[in-house]
């Protein structure tokens, strides 16, 4: 039996010696996603990628057989989950490019986020047909990184949303019905995970979809099986996807608070609903609060290029000068407080932040920031971590039934975080991560804890 200190895991041989044998957790405090107290005293094993046992800590012989973790002090929290994320948009984390769809870049965004704990993402949408061939390989076991489930290229509207510098095989754009249906077609004989569609008009500068093409496409969806996430800013086009049966919700409603009726048919219908609050506040909270830009938390996901963006002696006062930042100021205001009152409502609220689509919303940063948006939205630091978790992980089963993540549970997927501090006192200490596991396996160098 070996005694491995938490802070010292990171060499490759530890790393292939926790691929043989099982690993213990020992004498952990557990948050264990369900939304549950935390339970101190926690022994969890880890074999062949899955959680094996979840037990009270041992009080007097040690199992053989293990690698035993020492724990004591330590919280384990589940890893986090983004049902809202993109790939291969930025260069750099810094500039969109219709080149930036590689297998390079998206290996690098889906490390990035496995280090910051960030164990499974879905692609929502804006994916070149490549995406199919690297969640083929994962599935292989022969590529790393957070998991992937994919939306594929998702459906926009010609000349309309979304409004991206992306290659034109990114993203399909029907111009009515019958080639909504196709689309959805192509999706699913790709095995796409879900549908993603943008209903969104830039406030009337943009065509709004037309309704004729997004029943069409969560009609044919729904016959192929398939859930179908929407896009949305305005509260008119999140009613009017509530009548056509969308089963999803990718963004907050921005433009107006939204009333109980609406969360009632959100209930009635079983939708779920994604704040991505953070990615509101991305136009400008760089300029408005630089001090979160001065940890090598931070720095170490936005690198180089990014930083020296947001770092630029004119970025503060541009930003805050532009017009748009009035309106995202009011829009981030808004989506907190309809949050709120959807969440006590008992809406089923899931956990995405946009992160990939634009810079500044960093992979792996913007989940940690969004568990802090939501906390200041009004939830607890636990409602908070349960929806990145055990709540995104009941989502992302309903819609691929082989996926079991979210939970630090007897055969769940091993994927959790070591974290130093006590992530319920402040959830800001979801950032103090000693170690990351992902399927069992530890990932290589977490990032910097300040
Ligand atoms: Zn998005």
């Amino acid at each position: 039996m070996r005694i491995i200190p938490c802070a010292l895991m990171f060499s490759a041989a530890i790393v292939a010696a926790a691929q043989q044998k099982p690993i213990l957790l020992h004498d952990a405090a557990l948050v264990d996603g369900t939304g549950a107290q935390v339970r101190p005293h926690v022994d969890i094993t880890l074999h062949k990628g899955y959680i094996e046992s979840v037990k009270p800590t041992y009080k007097q012989d040690a199992p053989k057989g293990v690698d035993i973790v020492e724990c004591a002090g330590k919280t384990v929290i589940p890893g986090l989950i983004s049902a809202h994320s993109h790939l291969g948009i930025l260069l750099d984390n810094a500039t969109p490019s219709a080149n930036a769809y590689t297998t390079e870049n998206v290996t690098a965004a889906l490390n990035q986020f496995e280090r910051y704990g960030v164990t499974t993402i879905v692609s929502l949408g804006l994916n070149r047909d490549l995406v199919y061939e690297l969640r083929d390989q994962q599935r292989a076991g022969k590529l790393g990184g957070a998991t992937i489930l994919t939306a594929g290229r998702g459906i926009g509207v010609p000349n309309g949303a979304p409004v991206l510098d992306v290659a034109p095989d990114q993203i399909y754009r029907p111009a009515n019905a019958d080639e909504a249906r196709k689309v959805v077609d192509e999706l699913a004989g790709h095995h796409a995970d879900l549908v993603k569609m943008w209903l969104d008009s830039g406030h009337g500068k943009l065509p709004p979809m037309d309704p004729a093409v997004y029943t069409a496409v969560i009609e044919e969806a729904h016959k192929r099986h398939l859930k179908v996430a929407a896009h949305v800013y305005a509260f008119a086009d999140a009613k009017s996807l509530v009548n056509a049966n969308v089963d999803i919700f990718a963004h907050s409603v921005r433009d107006q608070a939204v009333d109980s009726a609406f969360a009632t048919s959100l209930i009635d219908h079983k939708i779920w609903y994604i704040p991505t609050l953070t990615l509101v506040e991305a136009f400008y909270l760089y300029a408005s609060d630089p001090d979160v830009m001065k940890s090598s938390f931070f720095q170490q996901a936005a690198g180089p290029q990014l930083l020296a963006k947001l770092q630029a002696p004119d970025y503060a006062e541009k930003t805050l000068a532009a017009p748009q930042t009035e309106q995202a100021k009011k829009d981030y205001e808004m989506a907190m407080k309809n949050l709120k009152a959807l969440r006590d409502a008992g809406v089923n609220i899931a956990f995405g932040t946009d992160s990939g689509a634009v810079p500044g919303r960093i992979p792996g940063f913007a989940e940690h920031r969004e568990l802090e948006d939501l906390v200041a939205a009004g939830l607890t630091p636990l409602q908070a971590i349960t929806l990145a978790t055990g709540e995104n992980g009941r989502l992302l089963h309903e819609i691929n039934p082989k996926v079991t993540v979210g939970l630090v549970k007897e055969g769940y997927s091993a994927d959790l975080i070591i974290l130093s501090a006590d992530p319920l006192m402040d959830v800001r200490n979801t950032r103090h991560m000693d170690a990351v596991y992902h399927h069992g396996v530890l990932v290589p160098n977490t990032p910097p804890q300040n």
